[in-house]
């Protein structure tokens, strides 16, 4: 287990966006603000609705532990435990909540984020760029005559090909990316400190390495190919109009021809 201790619960959603925890455990009676006000502070930030939060106390009232619980706190342990018994619960519940995060999270055909998740994540990772001011590009990606692939060779084998492209980002992006299926046959990309023409420069890559992909059927093969608009923050800083720079730069590359990444054309 990684560990961050933070004793100034003022600094907790600082500390959160960077070490990303899988649990907060957290004690009810702290200086500065109690662990129910920390709590409401945590679970107003949309990102942070499902983290679990457990409340190491002394407290015995349990009308007192129900209101903790009810403001927010998923489970309560008395700090009487013993240190074996603490490492062991908080471990049961990070995997348990670990587990269900994965299939709420997680698109079943690709084990991308999905499209709710991919959200949460982009409006995180923006209120990160403005803080450190390094610049995030967002990819949008969509794969070219898709409909003919699945009227052509049938769903199954349509099928294969997102499972393909998808397989193709987990693959080659770094691990601070974010690879997300938005939809169908679309796929979205968080891609931090990386300036426009980087990620044009990495998402071409992508582009010619999936069109060498090539798929079997019964009467043979044949490959396919995506399209990728790219937005940049800055200058967006709300996360609805970089969507709809990416998406409007994907638009651009669908009626350029296809088969090709363009930029959002205001950032040229
Ligand atoms: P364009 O190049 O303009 O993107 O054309 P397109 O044919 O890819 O776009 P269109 O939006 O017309 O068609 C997308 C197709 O993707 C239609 C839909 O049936 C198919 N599709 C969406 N989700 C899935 C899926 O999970 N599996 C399969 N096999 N097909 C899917
Ligand atoms: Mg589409
Ligand atoms: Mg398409």
């Amino acid at each position: 287990m990684q560990v961050e201790i933070v004793s100034d619960p003022m600094q907790l959603l600082d500390v959160l966006p960077e070490f990303n925890p899988d649990l907060i455990l957290m004690d009810i009676y702290m200086p500065g603000c109690t662990g129910v006000e920390a709590s409401q502070i945590i679970r107003q930030h949309i990102a942070y609705c499902n983290l679990p939060i457990v409340y190491l106390s002394t407290e015995s009232a349990l009308e007192r532990q129900l209101e903790a619980l009810r403001v927010g706190g998923d489970d309560f342990l008395h700090k009487t435990i013993s240190d074996e018994h603490l490492v062991e619960a908080i471990r049961i519940r990070a995997k348990r909540f670990r587990a269900l995060a994965m299939l709420m999270n997680r698109d079943g055909l690709t084990g991308l984020f999905n499209h709710i998740n991919l959200k949460l994540l982009l409006e995180r990772e923006i209120s990160q760029t403005l803080r450190r001011d390094s610049p995030l590009s967002f990819v949008m990606l969509d794969i070219d005559h898709f409909k003919l692939v699945n009227d052509q060779y049938g769903h199954p084998v349509g099928d294969q090909v997102i499972k393909s492209l998808a397989r193709l980002l987990s693959q080659r992006l770094r691990s601070g990316d974010i690879a997300a299926r938005y939809g169908g046959e679309e796929f979205a990309v968080i891609l931090p400190d990386t300036p426009a023409e980087a990620a044009k420069t990495l998402i071409d890559g992508l582009r010619q390495e999936f069109a060498k992909v090539s798929y079997v059927h019964e009467d043979g093969e044949f490959t396919s190919t995506f399209s990728a608009g790219i937005s940049t923050s800055p200058p967006h800083q709300e996360m609805e109009s970089l969507i709809a720079a990416a998406d409007g730069a994907l638009y651009q590359a669908k009626h350029n021809g296809r088969n090709r990444v363009d930029l959002e054309t205001n950032t040229d």
